[in-house]
């Protein structure tokens, strides 16, 4: 009896939701002109991200890589570079592979179908099932967190939406529905539901939802979607302490780059100490780098959060004296680069994470630095 209530409430899915979404969609730029190349970049851009601080990265991302050949040509800093305040950085990377693999396997346009996109770097089920639904018209659904949190509240199914086998049972389902004159436009009714009516913090707007009348736990229902999605429970974040230096002197400062693999891989940094260091541990170590410090000057504590670590930092602003850059270039310290900050603007990528110390240099990082650029003309 449950299974045929449960196909019911799903086969009345798709009319009730395209009705919705012919009636009131957001216009966004990337729906304006679904190229794969452009639900592509767009899928992966908003992994994560909310809509509008992906709007001014998308736009530029395009400007500057307006295909999947300029793409797969870039040097793998440009990317991070236009991706820098967006986060996740592995994104960008797996799209600079992919489009090589475009380029060498596929001579430069993305591949129609489900079953090649999706082995793609990069692309798991749902942008797969996004590229080849909206861009190609095939009948596959595109389920992420926000479609499960849909259905697990229209279904009252208290399943767990973190366990792989959950997510792909519900594949199966949606894929049962899917229109085949319109699977594109059911996925993206799905997603913009999910973003503008079946929040996920905060109360729901049942009453403008067009699923009111088949939700099981909504305020027509029984009233208790906030017990739905389930998730099972994140391991607590580990906490690293670190200390930031930002050595200079007046005219350019250090910045240092990452490993090639791990955490924010390949971006740059400003030279860091584990732990919180005290002044004179401070001092020994710019020393052990064949650097002079002048002057030490306590910075204000930072944090960021990342999904799994925070990072508690303690910064030291130290000035260094004028030889400083010849040292550097002549490789006492082979790792660290000397730049001014208009270098870092507009080629160094560095992430969020040091945002307060990007801050109190005036250094404009992501789109902020993007914008002032294209001022200058
Ligand atoms: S009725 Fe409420 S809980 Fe149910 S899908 Fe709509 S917004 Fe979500």
């Amino acid at each position: 009896m449950k299974v045929t209530e449960d196909n019911n409430i799903l086969s009345k899915l798709p009319r009730c939701l395209l009705a919705w979404y012919d009636g009131g969609r957001r216009v966004l730029p990337w729906r304006e002109d679904p190229t794969p190349y452009h639900v592509w970049i767009s899928e992966i851009m908003l992994q994560q991200t909310r809509v509008e601080a992906v709007k001014p990265y998308y736009e530029r991302f395009l400007e500057q890589f307006p295909d999947i050949a300029a793409l797969a040509a870039a040097p793998e800093e440009a990317l991070l570079k236009a991706w820098e305040g967006l986060g996740y950085y592995t994104r960008v990377r797996n799209l600079g592979k992919a489009s090589k693999l475009i380029m060498y396997e596929y001579g430069g346009s993305m591949p129609s179908s489900y079953e090649e996109i999706i082995k793609l770097p990069g692309i798991g089920s749902y942008t797969a099932g996004a590229i080849a639904s909206i861009a190609f018209g095939q009948n596959v659904p595109a389920v992420d967190g926000n479609v499960l949190r849909v259905y697990a509240r229209v279904m009252a199914d208290d399943a767990e939406i973190t366990d792989a086998k959950v997510k792909r049972r519900i594949e199966e389902e949606f894929r049962e529905i899917m229109p085949k004159d319109r699977p594109g436009d059911l996925n993206q009714s799905l997603m913009e539901l999910g973003a503008m009516v079946c929040l996920p913090n905060g109360d729901p707007k049942c009453e403008s939802c067009p699923l009111k009348d088949l939700c099981r736990t909504g305020k027509c229902g029984d009233g208790t979607y906030a017990s739905y999605p389930v998730k099972a429970k994140k391991a607590p974040r580990t906490v690293e302490e670190k200390t930031v230096l930002i050595l200079h002197n007046d005219n350019k400062l250090v910045i240092t780059r990452r490993p090639e693999k791990g955490l924010l891989a390949g971006m740059y940094e400003f030279p860091c100490m584990e732990g919180h260091a005290a002044k004179d541990r401070v001092v020994a170590y710019i020393r052990t780098l064949g650097l002079e410090p002048l002057q030490v000057k306590k910075l204000d504590p930072a944090k960021h959060i990342f999904t799994h670590r925070e990072w508690h930092m303690t910064g030291y602003e130290v000035r260094l004296d004028e030889l400083a850059s010849l040292k550097v270039k002549k490789g006492s310290a082979e790792s660290l680069l000397m730049v001014d900050k208009k270098e870092i603007e507009d080629r160094y990528p560095i992430p969020s994470a040091y945002a307060a110390f990007a801050k109190h240099l005036r250094i404009l990082q992501g789109s902020k630095a993007k914008r002032a650029l294209s001022a200058e003309g």
